[in-house]
C-alpha cells in the first residue's frame, strides 16, 4: 500500500465506529434530524449494509463517516482515528489513500475511458505511471473489463459502469469501500451481478464494505445489516455464522 501512515489500526477493532451520532440540518428556519444518536459499530472483512426508506438518513450517515460532513453531536472513529481530531489535511488524505467510493450513479467522469477513471485516484495519489498502468490492467481484469479498458460510460451498460467504479476501488487497494445505493439505477440481474461482485471484494481482496441501501437484494445478501428510521438506529441483524466481536 502506498500510503505513508502506520497510525491506523486494521484488526481487533471496529473498521468504523459511530458513538451517539447526531446531524440536524437547519432548512428555512427548521430542524431537520437527518441523523439522530446513531452508536454502531462497523467490523472490518465484512458486508456491512445500513437500510432504509429514502430520507431515513442513509446519506448522511456515509457523508458523515467519510469526513465530508460534520457531526452536530457525536463521534465518528474511522480505521482507528477519531475524524473530529482530524485535520482537513489528514481528512484528505484518509479519504484518498485508506476509502473508496460507489455511487447510484456510478461517479465516472463522462469524458475518460474505464481505465482513465480507474486511474483517477491512482493518480491524485502521484503514483509511479508504471505501477498506476499494472494495477488498472489487474484491476480490469478482475472485474472482467480489459475487453472494455478503452470505452468510455455512455459506451458502457449501467452494470459495466459500475464494475468500472468496483475496479477502481480494487486499484486502489482500499481498507475500507463506502457504498450509498451501488444497485439502486441496476434492474434485478444486473444488480444480482453486481452484489456478487461486491461480496468477491470483500472475500478476495479483504476490503470491509458498507453499504447503504433499499435493495432487498442488499440486504439478504450483507452479513450484518442495520435498519434505520427517520435518522435513528431502530434494529441490527447479523446473519447465522458470521461472527461479530462485542455482540
Ligand atoms: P437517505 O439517504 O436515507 O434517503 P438522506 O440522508 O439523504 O436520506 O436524508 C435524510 C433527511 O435529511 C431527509 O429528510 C433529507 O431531506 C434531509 N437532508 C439531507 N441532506 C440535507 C441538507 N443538505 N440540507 C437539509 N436537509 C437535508
Ligand atoms: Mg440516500
Amino acid at each position: 500500500m502506498s500510503n505513508g501512515s502506520n497510525s491506523y489500526s486494521t484488526s481487533l477493532e471496529p473498521i468504523v465506529s459511530l458513538s451517539g451520532l447526531h446531524r440536524i440540518y437547519q432548512l428555512a428556519g427548521e430542524d431537520i434530524h437527518a441523523v439522530n444518536n446513531v452508536t454502531l459499530d462497523v467490523w472490518p472483512g465484512q458486508m456491512t449494509a445500513v437500510v432504509g426508506r429514502s430520507g431515513s438518513g442513509k446519506t448522511t450517515l456515509l457523508n458523515l463517516i467519510a469526513g465530508l460532513d460534520t457531526p452536530t453531536e457525536g463521534e465518528v472513529w474511522v480505521l482507528g482515528r477519531n475524524l473530529g481530531q482530524m485535520s482537513e489535511r489528514e481528512r484528505l488524505d484518509l479519504r484518498l489513500n485508506r476509502l473508496g467510493f460507489i455511487f447510484q450513479s456510478f461517479g465516472l467522469m463522462p469524458l475518460l475511458s474505464a481505465r482513465e477513471n480507474i486511474g483517477v485516484p491512482l493518480r491524485m495519489r502521484g503514483m509511479d505511471p508504471k505501477e498506476r498502468e499494472a494495477q488498472i490492467d489487474e484491476a480490469l481484469a478482475w472485474v472482467g473489463l480489459t475487453e472494455r479498458a478503452h470505452h468510455r460510460p455512455y459506451e458502457l451498460s449501467g452494470g459495466e459502469q459500475q464494475r468500472v467504479a468496483i475496479a477502481r476501488a480494487v486499484a486502489e487497494t482500499c481498507a475500507l469501500v463506502l457504498a450509498d445505493e451501488p444497485t439502486g439505477q441496476l434492474d434485478t440481474r444486473t444488480g444480482r451481478r453486481v452484489l456478487d461482485l461486491l461480496r468477491r471484494l470483500v472475500e478476495e481482496k479483504g476490503v470491509s464494505l458498507l453499504i447503504v441501501t433499499h435493495d432487498p437484494q442488499v440486504m439478504a445478501e450483507a452479513d450484518v445489516v442495520h435498519e434505520m428510521r427517520d435518522g435513528q438506529l431502530i434494529e441490527t441483524r447479523i446473519k447465522n455464522g458470521v461472527a461479530v466481536p462485542g455482540l
